[in-house]
């Protein structure tokens, strides 16, 4: 039997890596682009919102980086 793989995802709250519960994008009102949350399955605190945004958006800004440090990853 082949063994199955799953994501876990460090949590800040249970100090271990624990299960990461990735659901399937949605859209809403309140939200331009789909988005979806990153959540520890174990005490379902949030890790992570996850927006998905058209290459052509600017990247906002950055209080742990400085703008000119910063760099857009070429392809
Ligand atoms: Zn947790």
């Amino acid at each position: 039997m082949k063994s199955m793989a799953r994501k876990e995802v460090y949590c800040e709250n249970c100090k271990s890596h624990q299960p990461l519960i990735q659901p399937d994008p949605q859209k809403d009102d309140l939200n331009l682009y789909p988005w979806y949350e990153l959540v520890c399955g174990t005490c379902y605190s949030i890790i992570a919102t996850v927006q998905i945004v058209p290459d052509e958006k600017p990247l906002e800004p950055s209080a742990a980086v400085e703008p000119k440090l910063k760099r857009v990853p070429k392809r």
